[in-house]
């Protein structure tokens, strides 16, 4: 059977080199006569592999020397709640920003260890503009401010402005970037710790990035577990237990790909032909499809859309169209509704390319 093109939202399509390398070498990784995944963790064939893994990531997003990078279990979830227990040290309110569903799940978690307060929240307007930084409440007593760098529901993506970083001030910068990790560049000068879940642009799911300013290390709450400390995790190289061995070696091997095919730099460039293609084609379908992101923050790796302003009956057949024709998985997420189009670094533009065919015909055979 042939491939599909996979727009899900997470987990995500890998680039078909990386999966059959992964195939090939399961049975015997590097001429070891086993496969990374049956091999102990604390065996020199594992460290090269997870070393090498680290080294590449810090490459491929320039990580300056005084970030860690930590792989940790628990996915992107787990860190909603990691942030609050590494960070609020003997303070007892933090900041979040409430862009979408992902950042107000992390403020509803960091709500049970601290007092949350509201910067400002996008509900309004459904979640399809960014507040406007004049009206942010930002409590400078607060331990960290903490945001989505893009959520991938409401397919919202932002980059903080000098007029946002002003209302911040001093505060420790946190960014979910579970769903444009990867696709962009992170100013490390301008962030205290990045974390994103693997599952979109990094490899399967079952590990979280964590990338953490060192000196903010160490003040986490007596009660963390061990294995939520980010501390324990920096000071053990993410060996403090046995690490998920097979989706480290997966992002490993995207990473090395990754920096094989241009780095970062190339995938930003495709990310933004893969967006624009699709926007224009909303843009030219006169009003059959469209986004309702204001325009300064449509993402670049998530792409709602309605059909005829939310016609359930013609969604559905497209939906049902598309499947056949191999462009699966183009449901809108269940709570909002609609269609989305999720387009990660491992979705080739020609799957963009068929699917903006697919919309133009499916356009004209049901006007
Ligand atoms: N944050 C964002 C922006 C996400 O899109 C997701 C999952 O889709 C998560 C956090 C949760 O990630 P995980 O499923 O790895 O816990």
């Amino acid at each position: 059977m042939e491939r599909i093109f996979n727009f899900s939202a997470g987990p995500s399509m890998l680039p078909v080199e990386v999966l059959e390398t992964a195939a090939r070498e399961m049975l015997n990784w590097h001429g070891t006569g086993m496969g990374i995944i049956e091999m102990s963790h604390r065996s020199k064939p594992f460290d090269s592999m997870h070393n090498k893994t680290i080294a590449d990531l810090k490459e491929l997003l320039h990580i300056p020397d005084n970030f860690k990078i930590l792989m940790m279990h628990g996915g992107g979830t787990l860190q909603f709640a990691c942030v609050a227990l590494n960070l609020l040290g003997d303070k007892t309110k933090a900041n979040y920003l409430i862009t979408g569903a992902w950042s107000e799940k992390a403020a509803q978690e960091g709500a049970k260890y601290c007092t949350v307060n509201t910067v400002a929240t996008g509900k309004t307007s459904n979640f399809t503009t960014v507040p406007d930084p004049a009206t942010w409440n930002v409590d400078p007593e607060g331990a960290y401010f903490h945001y989505c760098a893009n959520e991938t529901i409401h397919g919202l993506e932002f980059d903080l402005t000098e007029e946002m970083l002003a209302k911040i001030g001093d505060l420790p910068i946190v960014a979910d970037m579970s769903s444009n990790f990867l696709s962009k560049t992170i100013d490390f000068t301008k962030h205290a710790v990045v974390y994103a879940g693997a599952q979109k642009n990094a490899g399967p799911a079952g590990v979280a990035f964590v990338i953490v300013r060192e000196d903010l290390l160490g003040k986490s709450l007596k009660i963390i577990p061990s294995l939520m400390d980010w501390k324990t995790t920096a000071d053990n190289n993410s060996l403090y237990n046995t690490p998920p061995c097979f989706p480290i070696y997966m992002c490993g091997l995207y990473f090395d790909y990754m920096r094989r095919n241009g780095g970062l730099e190339a995938f930003i460039e495709i990310a933004r032909q893969k967006s624009t293609l699709l926007y224009n084609t909303f843009a030219e379908s006169n009003g059959y499809y469209t986004n309702p992101v204001n325009e300064n923050f449509r993402s670049k790796m998530n792409v709602p859309f309605l059909i005829k302003g939310g016609n359930e009956a013609i969604e559905k057949k497209f939906l049902n169209e598309a499947e056949k024709v191999g462009l699966s998985t183009l449901a809108g997420h269940r709570s909002v509704g609609g269609l989305r189009a999720s387009i990660y670094n491992g979705m080739p533009m020609e799957g963009v390319v068929k699917l903006v065919e697919f919309m133009k015909a499916f356009q004209t055979n049901n006007p």
